[in-house]
């Protein structure tokens, strides 16, 4: 007896490799992609997507009928898993829930095992979900909204974070729009940064009322740009770079380079085949730097508030 028990204990202390069930069924049903290509395609990311969400709370979109069948938004555990942190973290309603972090490449195929297409972290880590260290400002193209005007828009959020002192980031979201994402160093906490984000879209929107909105009614969107600053708050996630969409065509969220901005056709140019082929082209990170990037939100808010 005692034998057995230790021979099962010792059996659970050495995760297994994830199996893939169903390789072959069909994922994206109009571009004939299979749950194996998801797999493939995950694999051939993941030294790139896993900084975006690894020890981060991390909901998943889960279609585990394919893309055309209904799809989950999970923040929650769904299943036992093997290769996926879980963490209690606190809500907004003050009750606890089990969120996940995936740590490494075995919690990222494992997810997707369960049916994950699409990953959304947190602006915080799992250690620390109180302190963000990135703002993302959703730019949501309204309807008749040409892309130009979205790829201007984009730098004039640069334009006007580089004003008050801020470097930021670009990336496609597989979708309409764009994400500008600023890194903190040091980070901060969730109030001050939801200030600062909601004080800099509606500043945005005075100065340039023709082009954005800072409000979420859909009614005022038409010809502009809703400028979604409520990704910024704790609970709050947006895609991760580099994570596939659950649409058509299977796009892919891709960090830029701002000067590449300029020759972008859509929001979801990139998709799975293309991704890792610009990967394999490319001779650094786009997005190199990001992490050596030191700005603090403090004295930014004192400047804005100042306006
Ligand atoms: P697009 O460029 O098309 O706008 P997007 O990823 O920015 O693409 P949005 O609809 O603007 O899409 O952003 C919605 C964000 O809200 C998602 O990125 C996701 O992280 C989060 N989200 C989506 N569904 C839910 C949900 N059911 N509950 C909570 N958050 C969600
Ligand atoms: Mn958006
Ligand atoms: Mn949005």
């Amino acid at each position: 007896k005692a034998a057995t028990a230790s021979k099962s204990a010792a059996a659970a202390a050495v995760a297994s490799p994830v199996v893939i069930t169903h390789p072959e069924r069909v994922v994206f049903p109009d571009d004939g992609i299979t749950k194996q290509q998801v797999v493939d395609y995950y694999r051939a990311v993941m030294p790139w997507l896993l900084p975006a969400i690894a020890d981060r709370p991390t909901s998943t979109i889960r279609c585990p009928g394919g893309i055309a069948s209904p799809c989950f938004f999970q923040k929650h555990v769904m299943a036992r898993l093997e290769h996926v942190g879980t963490a209690r973290l606190k809500e907004e309603t003050g009750a606890q829930a089990v969120y996940l972090y995936p740590r490494d490449e075995s919690g990222v195929i494992e997810l997707v095992q369960f049916g994950a297409v699409e990953f959304h972290p947190w602006g915080s880590h799992i250690g620390s979900p109180d302190i963000a260290d990135r703002v993302v400002f959703d730019l949501d193209p309204g309807e008749d909204v040409e892309w130009r005007r979205v790829i201007a828009a984009a730098r004039m959020v640069r334009g006007f974070l580089d004003e008050l002192g801020l470097v930021s980031f670009v990336r496609t979201t597989g979708g309409k729009g764009l994400h500008v994402v600023v890194p903190l160093n040091p980070g901060a906490d969730w109030a001050t940064v939801k200030g600062f984000a909601r004080g800099f879209a509606e500043t945005l929107a005075q100065l340039h009322p023709l082009e954005f909105v800072a409000t979420a009614s859909k009614r005022f969107r038409r010809g502009k740009i809703y400028v979604d600053y409520l990704r910024n708050g704790r609970g709050a996630t947006a895609v991760a770079s580099y994570s596939l969409r659950s649409r058509p065509g299977a796009p892919v969220a891709v960090p830029l380079r701002w000067d590449e901005l300029g020759k972008l056709k859509s929001g979801n140019a990139f998709d799975l085949a293309t991704v890792p082929k610009r990967l394999a082209r490319l001779r650094k990170d786009p997005w190199e730097g990001i992490d050596a990037v030191k700005q603090d939100l403090e004295a930014v808010n004192e400047t804005l508030a100042a306006r």
